[in-house]
C-alpha cells in the first residue's frame, strides 16, 4: 500500500506540474500574441495618419525597424513601397487576405506561419484616403519554436519537479500511514485511538477489531471449558468402572459389562478428540482457490452407500435425485460435509423414516422426516458443542461438533447454508456451492 500511495502522489505531482507548465506557456503565448496584434493595429493606424504628411512613399523608410516591415500597395495590387528588400517580392499583393479585407472593409489582418523557420508573421493593413493600402507586419517566434527555445529550461524544471515530487511523496506517505502502523501496538497496549491520534474515520474499524478480538477470546475460553467438560464426563465414567474392578467390587460377570462401558466411553472420547482435531485443522487451513472440480452427485452417492447399513438398521430409506454441475472444491472436505448432514438426518430421524437428497445445479438439499429443530435453536446448531435439548439428544450419540465442521467446510468453499425445520415434522438443510 505504501508503495502505491508514494507512486500515486508522485505521478499526481509530476503530471500536475508538467500540465501546469504547458498550460501556462500556452496561455502566456496567447496573451503575448494578442498584445502583439493589438499593438500592430494601433501602430498601423498611427502610421496611416502620418502618411498624409509624407512627400513620397519612400519616406516610409523613416518608420521601419529591424523587425517592422512596411508595405504600400495600390488598389490593383501593385507594390509601391516595401521596406524589407529581401522579402520584397514585387508580385501582385491583391490576393493577400489582409490586403483584400482592407480594400473591401477598410482594415484587415492575418497571421501566417512559417514551419521552415519556426516563425509567425502578423500582418495588419488599412485603406488610405487615396485608395492605396498601407500594410505593416512583425515577425515573432511561433509557439513551437518558443517551446523549443525554452526546452532546456523546461527539462531542468521537469527534473526539479521529479526530484521534489519524489521527496515530497515519500514524506507525505510516511506521515499519512504512520497512524496505521501504530494500530497493532495500540491494540496490544489497549490504548484508545485518541491517545495516539489515529484518524477519526478509523475508530469504528478499531472498535470492530477490538470487539472481534474479545469475541474470539471468549470463544476460545468457552471452547476450552467445553472440551474439558466433554472429556471429563467419559473419563469419570471410565475411572469409576475401573475403580470398581480394581477394588474387586465387580462380580466376574459384571466385569465384561464394565469393560464394554469403558470401551464405549473411550470410543466416544476418540470421536470427540478426532472432531476437535479436525476443527483445529480446518481453523488453520487457509482459504484457497480450489483447482479441482468435485462431482457432487457422486459424493452424495458415496455417502449414501457408506451410511446405508446404519440407515437400514432403523428402517430409513434414502433417495437421491437430480443432477449437478461440478463444483470447485476439495473432495475429501465436501464428502465430510455431506456425510455429516446425512449422518444427522439418520440420527435425528424417526424409525422407518425417509431421507431425500436432492441436487440441483450447485445446491445440495438433505431433507429428513425426523424430530426437527425448534425455531429458536436453528441459529445455534452450528456452534461448537451445541446440542438441541441435551436430554432429547441423549439417546443419540454425538459430540455437537458435526455441524461446526460442516459450517467450516462450507465457509472454506464460499458455500451458503440454509436450514428449514419444523419440530416433529423434519428438517431440510441446503448447501449452495459457488
Ligand atoms: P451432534 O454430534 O450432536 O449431531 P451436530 O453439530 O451435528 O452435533 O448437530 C448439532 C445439533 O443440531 C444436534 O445435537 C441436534 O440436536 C441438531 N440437529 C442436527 N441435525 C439435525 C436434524 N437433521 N434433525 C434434527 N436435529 C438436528
Amino acid at each position: 500500500m505504501e508503495r502505491k500511495i508514494v507512486l500515486t502522489l508522485f505521478y499526481v505531482g509530476v503530471v500536475t506540474a508538467v500540465t501546469g507548465i504547458l498550460i501556462t506557456t500556452t496561455v502566456y503565448y496567447g496573451f503575448f500574441s494578442k498584445e502583439m496584434k493589438d499593438n500592430l493595429a494601433h501602430e498601423c493606424r498611427i502610421l496611416a495618419r502620418c502618411y498624409d504628411w509624407l512627400s513620397s512613399p519612400d519616406e516610409l523608410i523613416r518608420f521601419t525597424g529591424e523587425n517592422f516591415r512596411i508595405t504600400l500597395i495600390q488598389t490593383d495590387g501593385t507594390v509601391l513601397y516595401e521596406s524589407d528588400a529581401a522579402a520584397g517580392t514585387m508580385e501582385n499583393h491583391l490576393n493577400r487576405p489582409e490586403v483584400q479585407a482592407a480594400v473591401e472593409t477598410g482594415a484587415g489582418s492575418d497571421t501566417r506561419y512559417s514551419d521552415t523557420i519556426g516563425t509567425e508573421d502578423y500582418y495588419y493593413a488599412v485603406r488610405l484616403d487615396d485608395g492605396n493600402v498601407l500594410r505593416v507586419s512583425v515577425q515573432a517566434d511561433s509557439v513551437f519554436s518558443l517551446f523549443e527555445s525554452m526546452l532546456l529550461i523546461i527539462l531542468l524544471l521537469i527534473i526539479g519537479i521529479v526530484i521534489v515530487s519524489s521527496i515530497v511523496s515519500v514524506k507525505l506517505t510516511d506521515n499519512l500511514i504512520a497512524p496505521f502502523k501504530q494500530i497493532p501496538g495500540m491494540l496490544e497496549k489497549n490504548q484508545t485511538p485518541q491517545e495516539i491520534c489515529v484518524y477519526e474515520e478509523l475508530q469504528p474499524l478499531i472498535q470492530e477489531i477490538r470487539t472481534a478480538r474479545s469475541k474470539q477470546e471468549q470463544m476460545r475460553q468457552d471452547f476450552t471449558a467445553n472440551v474439558s467438560h466433554e472429556l471429563k464426563t467419559p473419563l469419570t465414567v471410565i475411572s469409576g468402572y475401573a475403580e470398581l474392578i480394581e477394588n474387586g467390587m465387580a462380580k466376574t460377570e459384571e466385569c465384561t459389562l464394565f469393560a464394554q462401558k469403558i470401551r464405549n466411553e473411550s470410543a466416544r472420547m476418540l470421536v470427540l478428540i478426532g472432531d476437535i482435531l479436525r476443527l483445529s485443522e480446518l481453523d488453520s487451513a487457509e482459504r484457497s482457490d480450489f483447482p479441482d472440480y468435485v462431482n457432487l452427485a457422486a459424493v452424495a452417492e458415496e455417502c449414501r452407500e457408506r451410511l446405508s447399513h446404519t440407515a437400514r438398521q432403523r428402517g430409513i430409506t434414502i433417495t437421491l435425485s437430480g443432477s449437478s454441475l461440478p463444483v470447485r472444491g476439495d473432495k475429501e472436505e465436501i464428502t465430510e460435509l455431506v456425510y455429516n448432514l446425512l449422518d444427522n438426518a439418520i440420527k435425528y430421524n424417526r424409525e422407518n423414516g425417509l431421507i431425500e437428497m436432492e441436487i440441483a445445479d450447485r445446491t445440495l438439499t438433505v431433507t429428513d422426516t425426523g424430530i426437527g429443530i425448534p425455531k429458536e435453536s436453528i441459529p445455534r446448531i452450528f456452534e461448537r458443542f451445541y446440542r438441541v435439548d441435551k436430554s432429547r439428544s441423549k439417546m443419540v450419540k454425538g459430540t455437537g461438533l458435526g455441524l461446526s465442521i460442516v459450517k467450516h467446510i462450507a465457509d472454506h468453499h464460499g458455500a451458503e447454508i440454509k436450514v428449514e425445520s419444523a419440530t416433529n415434522a423434519g428438517t431440510s438443510i441446503m448447501v449452495r456451492f459457488r
